[in-house]
């Protein structure tokens, strides 16, 4: 049997996580039992959210145990099977973990994915995957835009956002975009659409409320929030009557104490509603969300970025460009 080499999570992360926080070990790849199949993983998806199954607190999920490797979705091909309707050779993606190899189980969250349903394989990770359902439901279930809305994104250049801020465009909104910097602030304009950009870096909440004010001078309806703390503040001083606010992510806060939302008394002001959404409520519709967007990303109305780093060795680096923002498009390791 092949060696698996595996990224673990050896204690819990005080604050930003710190590469002593992991072990990169290399150990042999388990005998099947019967029911089970052995997954070469060729990508993981490294994603915010697993920085907050490193901490030991109630969650929409159980906290990575200590000692077990990072829990990310993979894709990868199947090797060997004991398991009826999983065969060699077959592509797979599933919950499992940042390691070469992980073991599938009949039942498990590890299901068949089909290569030629999208452009490229890690596709399934981006506008295919929990990204791009994130953004789909997040925006029109949740924010439900009105043509000629206006709609705030934080975290705009990212995987998520970016594909909201192109979803709101094509639904005929405006959309104001934030994110880190000139090069991010000039990609969302040239690349994504938007209609106006704000860079975030060196301004407190006044100057990002003035900035929100002047991108969306006749108020903000939407805010797809991703980021939290002083740029959430910041759209709440700007929205309008019944602004809808679906809260996504708060990125912000994930290696830090929470800052919380200190201007809610908006919502009172303007009768607005904030929304908390989970891209897992709505996995028996992301077949739905795929056939949607299939046709806009096939005439390039949808742009789909990847940044994708190479090496599970490299597996600390690549998922700390989340909270450096020197990931351009969705977040992937290659990993064969
Ligand atoms: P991403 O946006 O591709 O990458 C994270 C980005 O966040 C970075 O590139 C950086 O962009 C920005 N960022 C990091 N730290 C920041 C800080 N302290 N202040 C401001 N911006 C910061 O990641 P993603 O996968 O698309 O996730 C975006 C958000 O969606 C996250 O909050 C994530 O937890 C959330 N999410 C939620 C669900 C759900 O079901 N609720 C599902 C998927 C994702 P800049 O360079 O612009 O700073």
């Amino acid at each position: 049997m092949p060696d698996n080499r595996r990224f673990l999570l050896k204690r819990r992360p005080d604050g930003a996580p710190a590469e002593q926080d992991f072990d990169l070990v290399t150990e042999d790849t388990p005998a099947l039992n019967d029911g089970e199949f052995l997954i070469r993983n060729h990508y993981a998806s490294l994603d915010p959210a697993i920085r907050g199954w490193m901490d030991d607190a109630e969650s929409y999920m159980p906290p990575i145990p200590l000692g077990a490797p990072v829990r990310a979705t993979t894709i990868g091909v199947v090797e060997d099977s004991k398991a009826d309707g999983f065969e060699k050779g077959q592509w797979v993606m599933g919950l499992n973990g940042i390691e070469e190899y992980s073991v599938g189980t009949l039942g498990g969250f590890t299901q068949p994915i089909d290569p030629a349903m999208v452009p490229e394989v890690t596709n399934f990770l981006s506008l295919f995957g929990a990204v791009g359902m994130t953004a789909y439901f997040g925006l029109f279930e949740v924010c439900k835009p009105g043509k000629g809305d206006t709609v705030l994104v934080s975290g705009a250049a990212g995987a998520v956002g970016s594909i909201v801020g192109q979803l709101a465009k094509i639904h005929g909104c405006r959309t104001v975009g934030i994110a880190g910097g000139p090069e991010k602030c000039a990609r969302l304009k040239d690349r994504y659409g938007f209609d106006a950009v704000i860079d975030y870096r060196g301004k407190d909440v006044d100057a990002l409320s003035k900035a929100i004010g002047e991108a969306a001078p006749d108020g903000v309806d939407v805010i797809f929030e991703n980021v939290g703390g002083d740029i959430l503040d910041a759209g709440l001083n700007n929205i309008n009557r019944h602004a809808r606010i679906g809260l996504c992510g708060l990125i912000s806060e994930y290696n830090s104490d929470a800052v919380g939302a200190r201007n809610i008394w908006q919502l009172i002001v303007h009768r607005a509603s904030i929304t908390g959404l989970l891209v897992a409520d709505y996995v028996e519709r992301f077949g739905e969300g795929a056939q949607a967007m299939a046709p806009w990303a096939a005439d390039g109305r949808i742009k789909i970025d990847e940044h994708i780093d190479e090496g599970i060795e490299n597996a600390y680096d690549a998922f700390m460009r989340l909270f450096s923002g020197s990931n351009q498009g969705k977040m992937i390791l290659k990993l064969a």
